[in-house]
């Protein structure tokens, strides 16, 4: 079989994780956090990171740093994962779903200014499959009419704009570290702060709202209560995983690239017959190779191909339900035919399978295996 997703273990990551466990501290905040956080910090080029126990808690961090309040609007895709829109409803935010892009499926930045009310408060964009918004023309909107912007970029670790790292494209950017993305510590995150104006608020929600952090840093004699936080420190066993993940960091890199081209070039025969939509790149990005991606002519064609890859004992998904469809974007008065693009695309997209220790010929067994079936 060949699965979706893999992670890379080498004995590296087992040293590391046996390592931790001889350290002084195994709660947060210990020697491997640091060292992971050091080399987070060189990879993306911004000391102002906060390791997290999951993507999810890095958005409901930052969503505490935008200070969402009951009625405040949120301008976001609804092709995403529930964690981008949780964070702020959590608060109260109301999700305003904004259509995609359908070439790269992320929100399409020439809706956003006709989606901005009074109320708003903010943009969380997505960077799906790795891939940045145009973020120089999202900043320039949210500048335009007072908002931050949150950059859901759990998937892009790695990923450049313009020849500036994701994570670091807006006032705040949320990476996660699950077992399914590129750089995996079971269930983790990480949130990088790009205005300074929020580092101490940052710090203390962090520490269940205590300036615990000061404490430890002798600023102050003892830790006391400052504002409502949350426990969002992970263990350093899980950090010290992460730390060999990213002192991997090239190697997992180079070798999700190679399978990445093997696909696109593979696959480009079927696309100029028509047969299918390869992922594209826009001009403006580097990926970093999270997921690759098809884009079949109809729904009835992918259920089909689905089914005619499990039976080669390959497995590839569809992707999000997107959330303006499901139940909970039902109760909140939208119908499917509110964003007909995210709709269309959803229901045609494919992902294949990628993972670092995937062989060339496992990928070109998934393109022949496509091929037959066209
Ligand atoms: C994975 C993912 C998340 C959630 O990350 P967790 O670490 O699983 O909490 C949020 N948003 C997007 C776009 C994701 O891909």
């Amino acid at each position: 079989m060949i699965p979706f997703s893999k992670p890379s273990i080498t004995q590296l990551e087992k040293d590391y994780v046996m390592d931790s466990l001889s350290g002084a501290v195994l709660s947060g905040d210990g020697e491997y956090t640091k060292l992971a956080t050091r080399l987070l910090s060189n990879i993306v080029g911004n000391n102002n990171i906060f390791l997290t126990n999951s993507g999810t808690d890095a958005l409901e961090m930052a969503s505490l740093l935008v200070n969402v309040k009951p009625g405040d609007e949120i301008i976001v895709p609804s092709f995403t994962f529930s964690s981008t829109v949780n964070a702020f409803m959590l608060m109260g935010g109301k999700p305003i779903f904004c259509d995609i892009n359908p070439l790269t499926m992320n929100m399409d930045e020439t809706l956003i200014d006709s989606l901005v009310t009074p109320k708003t408060k903010a943009i969380y964009t997505v960077a799906y499959a790795g891939v940045p918004c145009d973020m120089d023309t999202v900043n320039l909107i949210a500048q335009k009419n007072g908002l931050l912007v949150v950059d859901d970029a759990a998937q892009a670790v790695g990923s450049y704009y313009k020849g500036r790292p994701a994570g670091t494209l807006s006032d705040f950017g949320c990476f996660s570290f699950h077992e399914t993305k590129n750089y995996i510590m079971g269930e983790g995150g990480a949130l990088v702060v790009n205005n300074d104006k929020y580092l101490n608020a940052a710090d203390i929600i962090r520490e269940k709202g205590t300036n615990r952090k000061e404490a430890i840093q002798g600023l102050v004699d003892k830790y006391t209560w400052h504002m409502v936080g949350s426990s969002y420190l992970p263990s350093d066993i899980l950090a010290a995983l992460l730390a060999a993940q990213l002192e991997r960091f090239d190697e997992i890199m180079e070798k999700r690239q190679s399978i990445w081209k093997t696909y696109h070039s593979g696959l480009q025969v079927l696309e100029e017959q028509g047969k299918l939509t390869r992922q594209f790149i826009p001009e403006y990005a580097k990926h970093n190779a999270h997921m690759y991606f098809i884009v079949l002519p109809t729904n009835q064609v992918r259920s089909k191909l689905i089914d005619y890859l499990k039976k080669s004992n390959i497995s590839a998904y569809f992707h999000y339900v997107p959330l303006h469809s499901s139940p909970m974007g039902e109760s909140l008065g939208y119908t499917s035919e509110m964003l007909p693009k995210t709709e269309d695309y959803a229901e045609r997209l494919l992902r294949l399978p990628l993972y670092a220790d995937m062989t060339k010929e496992e990928a070109n067994f998934v393109i022949d295996t496509i091929n037959k079936f066209m």
